[in-house]
């Protein structure tokens, strides 16, 4: 614990009186180093992509001026660098904003059902990519809860993404979603959205700080799948703003699964 002492000499007519107050001041100092952190990463996030830039802008100024297929070659990592710039800058903006929505709880009747399949239809380009299927299950009626309607498609792209990057190539990510007048979790009526891969899993030691923005397991994996560390920090706050649970389970080397489970009560 960090204290703060504020010391303030106070002249009575009897004398001078001394007042000292204590104050508790370790969630600030959490807090403080927790910005500090936070803006170290995002620099170092962005700082990777532009020196590799600067580097390639000489390059192609210079050795390469004449040389039109090295060109080609490196203009085509340019191009990826700035996406990757621009996927972390778009992240941190969607980060920002549902960080600042997350005391306003959303009101409007959406249908989860729909939005998990717009989701899912989102994904269907880059499920053909790696060669993997999405299994869709889900109920025959719409399931209408208040909610986002933009800020939970994104949970499901988050989900169904990742499970498509971290679970095998031509595997398959099972999206489930169910309902129940009494969810254990949420001691009342929820839908539950199961997305499960069928990936190498993730040791228990890593499952309580996947939410950390920037938490990555294997960096240079996740990089090299264009991931930016942010998906599950964003996640995490919409699910908090909708008054929901995320629950992450996993085994080693037999996939992960991630639940959202969401109140049905208006
Ligand atoms: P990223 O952009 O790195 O994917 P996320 O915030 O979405 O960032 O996820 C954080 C980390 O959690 C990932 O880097 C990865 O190590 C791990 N992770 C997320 N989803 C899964 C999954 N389905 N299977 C295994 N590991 C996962």
């Amino acid at each position: 614990t960090t204290w703060s002492v504020a010391v303030a000499p106070v002249d009575l007519e009897e004398g001078t009186v001394t007042f000292l107050t204590f104050e508790d001041i370790s969630a600030k100092e959490e807090a403080g180093q927790m910005r500090r952190d936070f803006v170290a990463n995002v620099s170092h996030e962005l700082r990777t992509p532009l020196t590799a830039l600067l580097g390639f802008i000489e390059t192609l100024a210079g050795a390469a001026r004449n040389d039109p297929e090295a060109q080609a070659r490196f203009l085509g990592i340019m191009r990826r660098e700035a996406e990757r710039m621009s996927r972390l800058v778009q992240d941190l903006l969607s980060l920002s904003r549902v960080e600042q929505d997350e005391r306003v709880r959303p009101t409007e009747r959406v249908d989860l059902r729909a939005i998990i399949e717009g989701s899912a239809s989102a994904l269907e380009p880059f499920s053909e990519e790696v060669g993997s299927t999405i299994d869709l299950q889900l109920p025959e009626d719409p399931v209408l809860l208040p909610g986002d309607a933009d800020q939970l498609r994104q949970v499901f792209v988050n989900l169904i993404e990742n499970g498509l990057k971290y679970g095998k190539d031509g595997g398959c990510v099972t999206v489930r979603l169910t309902t129940s007048d009494r969810d254990p979790s949420l001691r009342g009526p929820g839908a539950r959205v199961d997305v499960i891969d069928d990936g190498e899993g993730i040791d228990h030691f890593h499952i309580a700080r996947l939410t950390e923005r920037f938490y990555r397991v294997d960096s240079h994996r996740s990089r090299e799948m264009g991931g930016t560390g942010l998906g599950l920090a964003i996640v995490k706050h919409i699910v908090n703003r909708h008054r929901g649970r995320l629950r992450i389970s996993s085994e080693k080397g037999e996939g992960s699964r991630f639940s959202v489970i969401l109140p049905l009560t208006f």
